[in-house]
């Protein structure tokens, strides 16, 4: 049995470049190299989309269908969180063992997509 890695969808596998206009309404285009990427991955683990648009109506089938209509192949799309051994999320923060450094870490969080327009 593969072992799981979860995804987050918006900003990590789909650009969001639009920002948020609804859980079923996906506009933008995959982020660069991210199909290539999840393939790559496939071979190894089992890969399962996390997303919160998936407690909406009409968001699970709406990102199985941008997935599908960009030729991305994913093992799952949901809302539960599954035991995984790692998350690829662009609005976390990776816990470093030190509690007293995550205050000022989330005071400047800023993530990837707006440090590379800086
Ligand atoms: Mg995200």
């Amino acid at each position: 049995m593969r072992q799981t890695v979860i995804f987050d969808f918006d900003g990590v596998i789909h650009s969001y470049t639009s920002g948020w206009k609804g859980a079923d309404v996906i506009p933008d285009e995959p982020v660069e190299g991210i199909a290539e990427a999840i393939k790559q991955i496939r071979r190894v683990y089992f890969v399962v989309v996390v997303s919160t648009r998936c407690y909406q109506p009409g968001g699970i089938e709406a990102i199985k269908q941008w997935l599908d209509k960009h030729g991305i192949e994913v093992d799952d799309v949901t809302h539960e969180k599954p035991p995984a051994i790692v998350q690829i999320d662009d609005r976390a923060i990776c816990f470093d063992g030190r509690p007293d450094t995550l205050l000022e870490k989330i005071l400047t969080f800023q993530p990837w997509m707006k440090r590379r327009s800086e």
